[in-house]
Parts: C-alpha cells; structure tokens; sequence
C-alpha cells in the first residue's frame, strides 16, 4: 500500500507545525516558525512544477531535525528513506563551532543531490526575504552583509539545480543588498 502524495505531505506540515510550536523566526515580527517551512515548501515546489512530492515533503520537514527534538530515524519511520536523506543533506551538525559549519554549507552544496541543493536555495530565499522584511533585533548592517555573502557563498555553488529558483534568490539578494546601501551607516 503506498499513500498518495498529498497525504503524506498533510502529515509532514502538521508533524512540522507541532514541532516547531514554540519556535519563531529571528526577526522583529517574531513570526511563527512554520510561516518559513511554508514558503520554502512553495518555493520548492513551484521549482519542482510538483513532479517530485518527496523533495516538497522534505522541505516542509527541513529544519525538524536541527532545530527540535526529531531524529533522522524518525523521519525515515514516518515519511520514508528519501525525504529522510533529504533533510539529513540539509541539516548542520550543531555539535561544530558556527563558523565550521558555516564553511562546511558552502562546502558541501555543491555535492549535494539535486533535490537538497533545490531546498538549499528555498531556504535561503527565505532568509534572506526575512532579513530585509523583519531584521532580527540586534543584527546591525555588518552582520546582515555577513549573511548576505554567505548565503550568496552557498547559492554559488549548487544554482544550477534550478534555474527560477536561482533567480528568486538572486532578486532576494540584490533586494536586501540595495538597501544595506541605503542604510545610513552606510555612508
Ligand atoms: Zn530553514
């Protein structure tokens, strides 16, 4: 018996929503976390024009394992091998310092499978979408150009996996860019 899609992906977005219940992204609004694995899920799969759920079902799940207390074993028990591998691609070893893991993203995206690179950029649209939309408190302009180079570092090295997608991150980046240039410690 195999579960239709559309299934499975109602189970990944409630799993996720619960999951990430009393988590909220970074920024000033505080929005709720799954406010961000819904966009990356969209951006995933108007990239993927819905050929390939699995890729979709891992971006709703893409942050379960680094940020909650869900484990690549789970995940393989309740959405399958694949979708677990997925999120596994996309997942930091928080047990290394932040800048090792850092270099190790932009290390590894480009051998990374289609499928995660194409999360990769999604996520990191979304970031940067965030960034400009609702900095996070406390962030000053150094640390947002920081992000900026570096997100840019990563979507370098695996752009390839989608050509829109790649462009929706570049008009994030040129977006977020223009206005570190107007920002007035700038001048
Ligand atoms: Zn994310």
């Amino acid at each position: 018996m195999t579960e239709p899609p559309i299934v499975t992906l109602a189970r990944a977005y409630n799993f996720a929503a619960a999951r990430h219940v009393r988590q909220r992204r970074k920024g000033e609004a505080a929005e709720p976390y799954v406010n961000h694995l819904a966009e990356v899920a969209e951006l995933v799969a108007l990239a993927t024009g819905g050929e390939d759920p699995e890729v979709v079902i891992a971006a709703v799940l893409h942050d379960t394992v680094e940020d909650t207390e869900t484990t690549p074993d789970e995940l393989r028990r309740a959405f399958g091998a694949r979708v677990a591998a997925l999120v596994a691609e996309v997942t930091d070893d928080k047990s290394l310092p932040k800048q090792t893991r850092n270099d190790l993203q932009v290390e590894h995206a480009a051998h990374a499978s289609r499928g995660a690179q194409i999360i990769k950029i999604a996520d990191k649209t979304s970031n940067l979408r965030a960034l400009l939309a609702t900095p996070p408190v406390g962030w000053d302009e150094a640390r947002r150009r920081t992000y900026l180079a570096w997100a840019r570092a990563v979507v370098d090295r695996c752009r390839s996996a989608d050509a829109w997608l790649a462009a929706c991150f570049d008009e994030a980046a040129a977006a977020l860019e223009s206005s570190l240039e107007l920002a007035p410690s700038a001048a």
